[in-house]
């Protein structure tokens, strides 16, 4: 960050770090150092919010009307960065950086004032149901029927992939209230307790071995249409939204946190030490990008967010075939057989973060946006 070269911004990234030093549980560092999937266990991962939260700082991104700390862009950033350089876990995205921002603009205020502090607290733990069997990349194709019954909606179909559903008590989903007109038309956005009578959720294994997604089936489940964030069949609107945080991202400062971690031993061979060289020159461009990105000087924030996520994934991907030849060559160059933690993870941080280019909207998909902006 010292490319920021601001006296008020060195007190503050000071303050962060010292904190950091101070309130970081050893054991969450060890715990998040050997975690293989950026989606963290809450085991780990709650514990560290419950400390942030008690300072005031689990929400960086929240306006400070709704308990977040008030910061800048500038300063969020720096928060992430000083973060990923301790080795904090990272939180859950899907309560505090996906429903939250959208429960604040389209909830109405007992949806806003129930719901917020228990994400903040952790007290709700959110997972996100939008893809099904028949609609990932064409969202828009998603069959989870809700039938009007007095004031309930009746739930049938499933959802799929859905990350951490296993741990959630809550859900944010979208449901299919209409099928007249266009698709996007007929589409409604509904939270959903998950320990609803009529739910079931299967366990999907990973490539890595993880149990890290689910199926979650649906079967005459009641849900209030109180429950519903905005209008009937505008839901369309408000995933778009919710889209754009589920996208937008600060991937540089954890990434060059890996960086880091790989130099912490001497490799002697000069082709990984060139190419850890250039990985880490190609992540301070794109630090330079997110930090135009967040003080909006990027044009339009819905291009800026697919073009972060394109390369933020492919970078992690990258690192995670450097980080696998750096192991392989520590196999045999390490004489003491103590095998650093970020080589130890580093084959099923390879495999688990192969799903990084497809979720969030895979990076086709967002060529396919870019191309669209820019080309009309
Ligand atoms: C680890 C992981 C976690 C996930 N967690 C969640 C979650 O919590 N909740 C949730 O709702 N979903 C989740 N997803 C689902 C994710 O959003 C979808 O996988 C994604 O949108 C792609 O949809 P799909 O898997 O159906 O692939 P498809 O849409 O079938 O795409 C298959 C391939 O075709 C390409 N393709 C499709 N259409 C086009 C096109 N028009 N142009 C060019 N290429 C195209 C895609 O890029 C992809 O390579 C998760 C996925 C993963 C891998």
């Amino acid at each position: 960050m010292d490319m920021l070269n601001d006296p008020a911004l060195d007190a503050f990234q000071s303050e962060v770090r010292a904190f950091l030093d101070a309130a970081l549980p050893d054991g969450l560092r060890h715990a998040a150092a050997r975690a293989t999937s950026v989606f963290i266990d809450p085991a780990i991962s709650l514990p560290w919010q419950r400390i942030l939260n008690a300072r005031g700082w689990a929400a960086p991104d929240w306006p400070a009307e709704f308990g977040g700390p008030g910061w800048s862009e500038i300063e969020r950033y720096i928060f992430a960065a000083e973060c990923a350089r301790a080795g904090a876990p990272n939180l859950a995205p899907m309560g505090l950086k996906m429903v939250a921002p959208v429960i604040m603009h389209y909830g109405s205020a007992e949806q806003r004032a129930h719901y917020l502090p228990r994400i903040l607290s952790g007290q709700d733990y959110w997972c996100q149901g939008f893809s099904e069997p028949g609609a990932g990349s064409d969202l828009a194709a998603l069959q989870l029927r809700a039938t009007s019954d007095g004031d309930d909606y009746v739930l049938n179909g499933s959802k799929i992939w859905t990350t951490h559903a296993h741990f959630a008590n809550r859900m944010f989903a979208l449901v299919r209230t209409s099928s007249e007109g266009k698709p996007q038309a007929g589409i409604s956005f509904l939270l959903l307790d998950m320990a609803t009578p009529g739910i079931q959720i299967e366990p999907i294994r990973t490539l890595a071995g993880d149990h890290e997604f689910n199926q979650v089936f649906f079967d005459d489940v009641r849900v209030p249409q109180a429950n519903r964030l905005g209008a009937e069949n505008q839901g369309w609107s408000v995933a778009k939204h919710l889209l754009t945080f589920e996208r937008g991202g600060k991937y540089a400062p954890s990434l060059l946190g890996r960086i880091e971690r790989l130099r912490e031993r001497p490799i002697a061979d000069p082709v990984l030490r060139t190419r850890l060289g250039r990985e880490a020159v190609s992540l301070r461009a794109l630090q330079a990008l997110e930090l135009k990105a967040m003080r909006g000087l990027g044009g339009n924030p819905a291009l800026y967010a697919s073009a972060l996520k394109i390369l933020g994934t492919e970078a992690a991907q990258r690192i995670d075939v450097l980080a696998c030849d750096i192991a392989g060559y520590a196999a045999w160059a390490d004489s003491d057989g103590q095998t650093p933690t970020e080589l130890a993870v580093a084959v099923p941080r390879y495999l688990n973060d192969r799903a990084a280019s497809i979720y969030a909207g895979s990076n086709e998909i967002q060529r396919d946006l870019i191309a669209r902006q820019i080309l009309g």
